[in-house]
């Protein structure tokens, strides 16, 4: 069984027909996302909460293997105390946030990660080239997540193996190795989530120096699927990932870790 730590919500999907989905795709558990709160003049002040409440919603049939992501855009004033709200009020049980023409040392997110910090909750960011959102992939450059190493509790994953700066990614990933090294009781607190956003012919490469350089410990399995009512689309991505880690000289055992036991230990369950 396998658990995919990267689906998105559109918002107003049934959590029951989720978990029957899972089963259909052979996932013991998804990581779901909220859906991220909308910037501009019209954004309301308490402009988290809708997608909050929603992913709690979702997830309440089973929290157990529905695991509810909040979206946190720093730039909202209401961004500190959504944290709050998501990981103490409602339970929600991490943070996801794409640097979207903001750094990620910018104050305003440094002051959400010190409050996620209390709550030692796992992240997920966006890293590499970004589609979608205009011209803001600059932002998302995994040498800029060195500002983590100032919040050792939060173990947080690149998205993407920061495709198409994967050599960087691991490069970072080692230097947080490198810091729980000599840092006495600090983890090693980078995680590379694998969810595709490489062609396959560089994953395969990327893959096969990730396992050299990182070992197969830090890395998670993710679709980035847009569907999870869907379990055929979530069952697709996990067979084409199984194929794209065997081809990377994947044993056994290092599959079962990236595409399962890394992300209990990410989510902070085992
Ligand atoms: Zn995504």
């Amino acid at each position: 069984m396998a658990i995919d730590v990267h689906v998105h919500t559109r918002g107003g999907e049934d959590g029951n027909r989720i978990l029957e989905t899972l089963d259909e795709a052979g996932l013991e558990r998804v990581v779901l996302l909220a859906v991220p709160p909308q910037r501009g003049e019209a954004t309301p002040e308490d402009a988290h909460k809708q997608s909050i409440d929603d992913t709690a919603r979702m997830v309440a049939p089973d929290a157990e293997r529905l695991i509810g992501f909040a979206w946190i855009e720093p730039t909202l004033s209401d961004a500190v105390e959504a944290v709050d709200y998501a990981l103490g009020e409602k339970g929600l049980r991490g943070v996801k946030m794409i640097p979207n023409h903001w750094y990620p040392a910018d104050e305003r997110a440094r002051a959400c990660y010190a409050k996620i910090e209390e709550y030692g909750k796992p992240m997920l960011f966006h890293t590499g080239i970004l589609w979608g959102v205009s011209d803001t992939s600059q932002h998302c450059r995994p040498a800029f997540f060195e500002i983590m190493l100032h919040y050792p509790k939060i173990r947080f994953a690149m998205a993407h193996m920061s495709w198409p700066w994967t050599d960087e990614c691991f490069a970072v990933c080692g230097k947080f190795r490198a810091a729980a090294g000599s840092d006495e009781g600090r983890e090693w607190s980078s995680f590379v989530d694998i969810t595709t956003g490489a062609p396959r012919i560089w994953k395969v490469d990327a893959l096969r120096k990730a396992f050299a350089y990182l070992g197969d410990r830090q890395l998670i399995y993710g679709s980035d699927c847009f569907e999870p009512e869907n379990g055929e689309a979530l069952r697709r991505h996990l067979e084409e990932d199984r194929s794209i880690l065997r081809d990377a000289g994947a044993s056994a055992e290092t599959m079962e870790r990236v595409l399962s036991k890394n992300a209990l230990r990410w989510l902070g369950i085992e």
